[in-house]
Order: C-alpha cells, then structure tokens, then sequence
C-alpha cells in the first residue's frame, strides 16, 4: 500500500490509465448497480443472507402477480428496503459521478439501482432500467402519480397507497418479477451502449439480465471497456482497465485526476 489513502500502487496505475481513456473518449456511458449504493448502506437484496431475501422467498412477494394477490404483503416485506433508502445519502461515487457528468466527460449513466440517489448526488438524465420510487402506477386504471405525499406516511406508518381516481392499489413503478424494463429508458440504454467509446462498469457483476448485456454491445461496436467491481465479472477478459476495488474509494481519485490535471 502507498501513503496515498491506502490506494495500492497498482490501483493507483490503473485510476491513471482510467482518466485518461475519460479524457481521450467523445461519449463515455456509466452503468452503475449495487455496489455504488452499498457504501451508502443500501443492502444488495440479491445476495443471499439479506434479511430481506430470506424472510420470503422473493419470487412470493416480488413479482407482478403475487403483488396483485397480496399486495398488503408486498408492501409489509419492502418496507425494510424502503426505509434504509429513504434514510440513505450518495456517497463519494455517487458525487465523483456526477461531478464527472456536469463537466462533460460523460454523456449517458445508466443504473439499475432503485434508490434514485445519483440524482440526489446530482446526476441528470439517469436511465433506471429497473425503475423507481419516484412513480407509482394504479394497477387498476394505470393512473400514474408522483410519490410526493405517498411515500411518507408508508414510511412512517405503513399506509398503503391508493388510487384517488379508482380506489385501486398503486404499485410503486419499479420493476418486478414476470414485468418487463421500462421500453423507453432500455432503448435509450441500448443506444448509448452501441455508440459509446468508453463504458465504464460501476458496481454491478453483471448477473442480472438483459443489462449484463450493455457491455458486451458497447466493446462489439470498438468500445473501451473499465470495470471498477469488488467481484468478476464475465466480461472481465474484454476489458481495457479493471479496478477491483470499492467504487467509493476509486471514483473520487479518478474524478480529481480528471478534472484537476
Ligand atoms: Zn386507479
């Protein structure tokens, strides 16, 4: 280790090489998952052990039609994970993102976080494939509405949210089993993917698809490939950089090196 913030020296070659390929890239796309928001306490609710996990098995709970069965369950069962992201702050990757983002070094971030906190770090324009919180769609009458004024008092007292229109439950719009990725944003994410110079994988193993695909679209169409991960990940063999280190630590020494050099 070297007296620079316990960064190993050969972490240390790999954040320069990293900044330079971000200075050298026209289009960079970010794609973020779990392991950006762990630093921040959020757990990642598909490893196993997680109390989440384990009090049901998810598929029970978790998907499109046990919600329309026993939504009261669904709604009991997420509220662990609603609370801690509620409560959760971005943390230093979160930030050096966005700060990198704001600057112009990169054009497209998408996640497969649920928490919405790279746009609290001030990230614009994030594609969340598997949805969010900010939304939540009537399963009744597909009214959509915002979460102002429903999230709070589910927070604090378990109130399950109605449809003013119909009466009907609303279902927070992130994606569950049996349901498909918001079109729109995964053909964007697609898109970007395939055009990119640079992807830069943030936090994920690329173990849920279709996501895991981006990657293997963006080095097919001649892109640059950096992983910073604390796991393998498949496409590890293809990539130019790879950082295996917590992203937390990694992310704010390749943004100084990028905007200060
Ligand atoms: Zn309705």
């Amino acid at each position: 280790m070297s007296k620079n913030d316990g960064i190993s020296q050969e972490n240390l070659a790999t954040i320069h090489l990293s900044a330079e390929l971000i200075k050298q890239s026209h289009h960079t796309v970010v794609l973020t998952g779990a392991g950006i928001s762990t630093p921040s306490g959020i757990p990642d609710f598909r490893s196993p052990g997680i109390g989440l996990w384990t009090r049901f098995f998810p598929m029970e709970v978790a998907s499109l039609s046990a919600f329309r069965y026993d939504p009261e369950l669904f709604y009991r069962w997420l509220h662990p994970l609603a609370v801690h992201m509620i409560s959760a702050e971005p943390n230093p990757a979160h930030i050096a993102l966005a700060k990198l983002q704001a600057a112009g070094y990169i054009s497209t971030i998408i996640t497969q976080n649920i928490d919405g906190l790279l746009t609290r770090a001030g990230a614009k324009n994030v594609l969340e494939v598997h949805g969010t919180f900010n939304t939540l769609t009537c399963i009744n009458c597909f009214k959509q509405v915002t979460s102002e004024g429903i999230i709070q008092p589910y927070i604090n007292d378990c109130i399950i949210p109605h449809c003013q229109v119909c009466g009907g439950i609303l279902k927070p719009d992130v994606i569950l089993y049996e349901e498909q990725l918001p079109i729109k944003t995964w053909v964007k994410a697609e898109a970007a993917s395939q055009s990119c110079e640079l992807m830069l994988v943030a936090g994920t193993s690329l173990e849920v698809m279709p996501s895991a695909k981006l990657p293997i679209m963006a080095v097919e169409n001649g892109a640059h490939l950096i992983i910073v991960n604390n796991a393998e990940t498949y496409i590890d063999v293809r990539a130019d950089v790879i950082i295996r280190a917590d992203v937390a630590d990694i992310f704010p020494q390749i943004s100084d090196e990028v905007l200060n050099a």
